[in-house]
C-alpha cells in the first residue's frame, strides 16, 4: 500500500450522521422509518432539528448536536475527523441554497477525505443500507496525517519546497 496511507478498520456497529434540510426532512424520516430494524443496530445522531425529529417519530436513540445553521454540520465534519463517525446519510437539498451553504461543502469534503459512506439521496441511501457489508467490518483507506505533517514538518525546517 502506498506509504501515505493508513487503514482505519469500520466496525460492524456503525456510527451513523443523519442530517436533511427543511425540505428533506419528511423524506428522511420515512426513510429512517421504513428502515428502523437496521438502523436500531446502530449508534445514530445527526444535526439538531433532524435528530430530535427522528428521535420522536421513530423512537430511536438518536444523539443531537447543534442545528446545521448553528454549527451542527461542522460539529459533525468535526467527529469524522476524529473517527467517532463513520457514516453519514445526508438529504441535502438541491433546489434551496442554505445560509450554511459553505459548511455543508465542507463536511461533504471531509466525508470524501475520511473515505466514509456517504448518501446524499434516497436511492443511494437504500443501496447503502441493504449492502451485505453494512453488516461487517470494514477497512477505510485514509491518508496517513501523521506521516504527512511529520514530512512537512521536515521539509520546512531544511527549507525546502512543501507539497
Ligand atoms: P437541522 O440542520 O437538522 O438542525 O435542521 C440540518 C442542516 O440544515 O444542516
Amino acid at each position: 500500500m502506498d506509504k501515505d496511507y493508513t487503514i482505519v478498520e469500520m466496525q460492524k456497529q456503525k456510527s451513523i450522521a443523519l442530517i436533511a434540510h427543511d425540505n428533506r426532512k419528511k423524506d428522511l424520516i420515512q426513510w429512517v422509518q421504513n428502515n428502523r430494524e437496521i438502523l436500531n443496530k446502530h449508534f445514530l445522531c445527526g444535526t439538531g432539528t433532524t435528530a430530535k425529529l427522528i428521535a420522536a417519530e421513530t423512537e430511536l436513540p438518536v444523539t443531537a448536536f447543534n442545528s446545521g445553521p448553528l454549527g451542527g454540520d461542522q460539529q459533525i465534519g468535526c467527529r469524522i475527523v476524529e473517527g467517532k463517525i463513520d457514516f453519514m446519510i445526508f438529504f441535502w437539498d438541491p433546489l434551496a441554497s442554505q445560509p450554511h451553504d459553505p459548511d455543508v461543502k465542507a463536511l461533504l469534503r471531509i466525508a470524501a477525505l475520511y473515505d466514509i459512506p456517504v448518501a446524499t439521496n434516497q436511492s443511494t441511501a437504500d443501496f447503502l443500507i441493504t449492502s451485505p457489508i453494512m453488516n461487517t467490518t470494514y477497512d477505510r483507506k485514509i491518508i496517513d496525517y501523521a506521516k504527512r505533517i511529520s514530512r512537512r514538518t521536515n521539509a520546512f525546517a531544511r527549507n525546502e519546497e512543501m507539497e
